[in-house]
């Protein structure tokens, strides 16, 4: 009885075998013949099917859009625009993003926030004498050249290398926060006006360009009152995923 039971266990196993066999076959000679290199395991062409099938995300905006141009340590402008729009202060952006920012001031102040520029469009000539200005007050203070310019430029950008030269960035502050002597200081994210610009501004193409934790990335340290255009669909994909512009642009270009 035992002798049965046992070839009857042996001969479901061989049963068992032949069929899971005949199944596997088909697989294993589809994927060896769809890869030159046919010593893979299958569960290891699975991953890469997985990966080379697939879908590239669809991004919103193309790596050479005027939007996204990119100007930092490594990057320098090109290019300066052209058709620059007057603020009501005086100062001046991209003509092309005055509407929205239009619209983004108007946002603010209905959530109770009035919003200050504190810097726009700023040319390469004039950083050039900006920090033309600031060497000479070292060397006034009898400094050597090299040393004057080293002092000049711990505070400065290099001309040419400021996001503020494409007109499409701005320092923006809240007016109470400002009248209250205030200025450009990394505490104004912890504030709700800079809380609320963080939540808000990517529904108006802006995005918060330096982000906390992005710095080796950017060349920059967190600042929550820089914002600048991307548009509005780029803008909402780069705070969904957690993306800055040069992260954005580079996933673009893959
Ligand atoms: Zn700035």
């Amino acid at each position: 009885m035992a002798k049965k039971l046992f070839f009857g266990l042996i001969l479901c196993f061989i049963a068992f075998s032949i069929v899971f066999y005949v199944q596997k076959k088909p697989e294993l000679v589809s994927h060896q013949t769809s890869d030159s290199s046919a010593m893979i395991s299958s569960s290891e062409t699975r991953d890469n099917e997985t990966t080379s099938t697939s879908e590239k995300p669809i991004y919103p905006g193309r790596a050479d859009d005027w939007e996204l141009l990119v100007v930092n340590e490594k990057h320098k402008i090109k290019e300066e625009p052209t058709d620059l729009k007057e603020l009501p202060n005086g100062m001046q952006i991209d003509s092309r993003i005055f509407d929205s920012y239009e619209a983004l001031n108007k946002a603010a102040k209905k959530a109770g926030f009035d919003l200050t520029i504190i810097s726009a469009y700023r040319s390469v000539a004039e950083q050039e004498s900006i920090v033309a200005r600031d060497t000479q007050s070292y060397l006034d203070q009898g400094f050597s050249e090299e040393e004057s310019k080293k002092r000049a430029m711990e505070y400065l950008t290099v001309p040419g290398l400021s996001e503020h030269h494409t007109g499409l960035a701005m320092d923006v502050l809240e007016e109470d926060w400002y009248n209250d002597g205030n200025m450009l200081e990394e505490e104004f994210g912890e504030t709700k006006a800079g809380k609320w610009l963080d939540e808000n501004v990517c529904h108006y193409g802006f995005v918060i360009r330096y982000q906390k934790g992005k710095e080796k990335i950017t060349g920059i340290n967190y600042e929550p009152w820089h914002i600048r255009y991307v548009g509005k669909e780029n803008a909402e994909y780069m705070k969904d995923h957690d993306l800055v512009l040069e992260e954005y642009v580079e996933q673009i270009k893959k």
